[in-house]
């Protein structure tokens, strides 16, 4: 008995325009050749080879892009708006990472927040088991004793990790690696001159040891000064934006000098303030869709919505953002490679909405559609480090979004969502 193999399953997504992520411009009438969870080919229509048996889908019309990565996220952090170490269980992952799919987001790197059963799940998937986004993950993140994050979020306890110096830095990267993280996150940030702040000896520490274990290291941060000391010293990715002041053109020079990435995260600044007078996107139906009744009515008119338009910072979070935003706009200008974050997953920040609404700021900042595009793909896969992830290129796994309109003429197109691809399969 002859035993044959079972073929992966070919599909031809044909007619599209196709933006592939590279920064290439749009081709028309391409077609894309997925092979499994791989793809095969692409080029125009015209041109491309379908092999015979392969099932074929026509997009005419519409507009395919690749799927989101987004390289700040949390998993399994909040219910409701309600942050808490306890909800951070299998159940409520998987379904942060099913929320992140339907929006188009089909990775996220996991930033700090995180334990042993977020990589679990990231091997499940890791072994063929993908039913959400595709996730990776920081484990549990570090800084000083007493400082940002854990004295002014104690609900992260138990999922954000405290040393004291720069040989304990070290040794906590070492188990980091024993756990096999896929990046190291680190803490600096002395919460506008209240706290502690990890000292350039610790992170240095930190640094040397993740480089020998092939681990890139992100930092959340907010000093320009702790930015220029953390890029000399070999950082590889700001996690968020400079939020103190301009950014200069030594600065600049040294990130791209580097090799630095810089996520800006503003939709998070703007949500510090936003839902005091209430974003113009609450009774949006992309929005409201992905949320109960009870969560819209907190940022609506609820409690959640009263303590901050209360905030006696609310001020200074509209000076962080202004900042953030001129400040995104610099790095692109000069040529830091700006990847895409949003730090979702915390309270009122919308996993998935606010991937989208992150775009709307990044264009409102100045950068062009097709910047943000590249920020969200090619840029975030090789700062991630996931050469399988970030363009529609043969080799490439097979994620992608189908759009009913252009995003490249106006941003907000990325929310008419056709499809999403995971993986080559239509998500549903
Ligand atoms: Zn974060």
């Amino acid at each position: 008995m002859l035993l044959v193999p079972a073929q992966a399953q070919v599909t031809a997504l044909v007619h599209a325009t196709l933006i592939d992520g590279t920064g290439n411009p749009p081709l028309n009438d391409a077609a894309v050749v997925i092979e499994g969870e791989t793809i095969r080919a692409v080029g125009p229509a015209a041109s491309v080879t379908v092999p015979a048996g392969a099932s074929t889908v026509d997009l005419s019309g519409k507009f395919l892009m690749p799927g989101i990565i987004n390289l700040h996220a949390h998993v399994g952090l909040t219910k409701g708006v309600i942050p808490d170490a306890s909800h951070h269980t299998r159940e409520n992952i998987e379904a942060d990472l099913r929320r992140y799919v339907a929006y188009g987001v089909t990775t996220v790197l996991s930033l700090g927040h995180d334990n042993e059963t977020v990589l679990a799940i990231r091997d499940e998937q890791r072994r063929g088991k993908l039913a959400g986004a595709r996730v990776y993950t920081a484990g549990t993140g570090f800084s000083v004793k007493n400082g940002y994050p854990l004295a002014i979020a104690p609900f992260v306890q138990g999922l954000a990790h405290e040393v004291a110096d720069a040989a304990e830095a070290a040794a906590y990267v070492d188990s980091l690696a024993k756990m096999r993280v896929d990046v190291v996150k680190m803490w600096v940030d002395d919460n506008r001159g209240q706290l502690p702040k990890l000292t350039p000896e610790i992170w240095r520490a930190a640094i040397r040891q993740a480089h020998r274990h092939g681990l890139k290291v992100f930092a959340h941060l907010w000093d320009l000064e702790d930015a220029r000391g953390l890029a000399r010293d070999g950082l590889d990715v700001i996690a968020h934006s400079i939020r103190d002041r301009e950014v200069d053109d030594a600065l600049l020079a040294m990130l791209k000098k580097n090799n630095v990435t810089a996520v800006g995260t503003i939709s998070r600044e703007r949500s510090l303030f936003s839902y005091a007078s209430g974003p113009e996107w609450l009774s949006d139906p992309f929005f409201t869709k992905g949320v109960t009744p009870e969560v819209l009515g907190e940022v609506t008119n609820g409690a959640f919505q009263k303590r901050q338009a209360s905030d006696p910072n609310l001020d200074a979070h509209r000076r962080a953002f202004e900042m953030d935003v001129r400040n995104l706009k610099r790095l692109s200008d000069a040529g830091v490679r700006i990847a895409f974050g949003t730090d979702s997953g915390q309270p009122a920040r919308f996993p998935g909405f606010f991937e989208h609404w992150e775009m709307e700021l990044m264009v409102e900042a100045g950068l062009t559609p097709m910047q943000v595009i590249q920020s969200f793909s090619r840029n975030a896969a090789e700062a991630l480090g996931a050469k399988s992830l970030g363009a529609i290129e043969p080799g490439k796994a097979a994620d992608f979004v189908v759009l009913d309109r252009n995003p490249l003429s106006d941003i907000r197109n990325t929310r008419a969502i056709h499809a999403v691809y995971l993986a080559g399969r239509e998500f549903r």
